[in-house]
């Protein structure tokens, strides 16, 4: 220990004689942290990772106003695991939340809520994923906590019924509502001394149903091409004459209209900033929890399974006037683990003990590079796929899941996302010395990350309704459906 301690020591020593003059400019006031968090965004379907089409105009605005992340993993792609890895600063298997049964985020966890409701901010959020209200924990150290599928106008029983019929939770919430929702809680707080507001948006999500003005959007930019619909989640299936649509093309328009809704929304929540005068005074931060399968790896139109690039790699912008150099592009990979400490160095307070992430602000400044590995855990029910980041290099253990046919075989894979983003050409066996010291890395961190050690018989909080809601949302699994048999699919 005595030794480790010194090593750090030593290193921190050589890092600060060979310092660069940080570009990160000094903190004058606390500034308002802004976080916003978009369900199931790919970051290679905006126009500031090199998509084709203008998807997101504003996000990309956002990114030439502030930094860019390029490279950026979820730590699990899925919401609950990656959203409570954000919020805490810790991974999956130490926050608690990722494991049977489904939990909701032990409350022995500290928030970016509660570190930023103990510096003095006033804090709120509006949600749009049912699973991540008030019944998953994701309320904690929140003074308003806004679960914008409730509609207070109608009975409960009656809103209720309609979010029991599977597909129509969308019809409960969009990205309008959660920004009308937004302006309204960023109006109520700004009164005070700082505030720190999250927002998730829902809508890339599937079912993939854009506002009509978006449905027309880009329609002869799509290849047709049929998919095997019976190998698409049956949440997403879309009809045309009582007949499911197996265009592909016509779901991937789908999809990218729903991302240029959501970027018109920011658009509309940002202006507000800027009309109320707190655009240069608040750090706004941008990401997603999980991309989207939508045509790879012979998997369509899902996430939450793979270890994958399209769901694991989301975008990642962060923009403060005036403390933040403007168009910075990180291209070195870094973990959404370390959202929390970043945030927190930006405002000035530094994070708890328990925090696993390590700050971007010294990658950002180009006084250190962000840690030296980036790890991801997938999977259904537990965590059956491993992978870790080094570089351009992401090496990928796929195990031998009990919950999901497709990947029941345990190997290796290793890829040079340098020239092959796209993972279709495994060279494990063309770089041995790579995978070993990639394979060293996973075994440390998995057997260095301390395990949750919650009780094992806490109660299952879930009701029949949330769980039909759950469903209706796609997440028909084993959490969910823990008396039920697993779904064929
Ligand atoms: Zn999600």
């Amino acid at each position: 220990m005595r030794l480790a301690v010194s090593g750090v020591v030593l290193v921190a020593l050589l890092a600060s004689a060979c310092r660069r003059e940080p570009e990160v400019a000094p903190r004058t006031a606390p500034p308002n942290v802004l976080l916003i968090s978009i369900d199931t965004l790919r970051a290679d379907r905006l126009g500031s990772y090199g998509y084709r089409l203008p998807t997101s105009p504003r996000i990309d605005r956002l990114a030439e106003q502030g930094v860019r992340f390029d490279d950026a993993t979820v730590p699990w792609p899925r919401t609950w695991p990656a959203m409570a890895s954000m919020l805490t600063g810790t991974y999956p298997a130490t926050n608690g939340v990722a494991f049977r049964p489904r939990r909701p985020l032990p409350r022995e966890n500290e928030t970016l809520a509660e570190a930023l409701g103990a510096a003095g901010y006033a804090t709120g959020a509006v949600v749009a994923n049912v699973n991540l209200g008030r019944r998953f924990g994701f309320d904690q150290g929140f003074d308003h906590f806004v679960e914008s599928w409730v509609d207070p106008t109608r009975s409960r029983s009656e809103s209720d019924d309609e979010k029991l019929l599977p597909g129509r939770v969308k019809a409960s919430t969009n990205a309008t509502k959660v920004t009308d929702e937004g302006i309204a809680l960023i109006e109520s707080l700004a009164r005070r001394e700082a505030f720190f507001v999250w927002l998730h948006y829902l809508d890339p999500h599937g079912p993939y149903r854009p506002p009509a003005k978006y449905e027309t959007l880009w329609r002869d930019e799509y290849v047709r091409r049929d998919v095997p619909i019976h190998r698409v989640p049956r949440y997403q299936w879309q009809y045309r004459d009582g007949e499911p649509i197996v265009d592909l093309g016509h779901y991937e328009a789908q999809y990218d209209r729903e991302i240029r809704y959501v970027d018109d929304e920011i658009a509309r929540l940002l202006e507000h900033l800027e009309r109320r005068g707190l655009s240069e005074d608040t750090l706004v931060v941008l990401t997603a929890d999980h991309g989207e399968l939508l045509n790879e790896h012979r998997e369509f139109l899902r996430h939450g399974t793979s270890p994958y690039q399209p769901e694991a790699r989301v975008p990642l912008v962060l923009a403060l006037p005036g403390r933040l150099p403007a168009g910075r592009v990180v291209d070195q990979p870094v973990g959404l683990v370390d959202l929390k400490p970043t945030i927190l160095e930006l405002v000035g307070r530094a994070p708890n003990a328990a925090t696993q992430g390590r700050s971007l602000v010294p990658a950002i400044d180009g006084t250190a590079p962000p840690s030296e590995f980036v790890f991801l855990e997938s999977g259904w029910t537990e965590p059956s796929q491993l992978a870790v980041r080094k570089g351009r290099w992401k090496l990928v253990q796929l195990r031998a899941p009990r919950d999901r046919r497709r990947f029941r075989r345990e190997t290796w894979e290793l890829y040079d996302l340098g020239g092959d983003p796209a993972e279709q050409n495994d060279v494990l066996r063309d770089h041995p010395r790579v995978a070993a010291e990639l394979r060293a890395a996973l075994r440390r961190w998995r057997e260095t990350t301390p395990r949750y050690a919650g009780s094992s018989d806490e109660p299952e909080l879930l009701d029949e309704q949330t769980r039909a809601m759950l469903r209706a949302l796609g997440y028909a699994d084993a959490h969910v459906e823990r008396a039920r048999p697993a779904p064929s699919e």
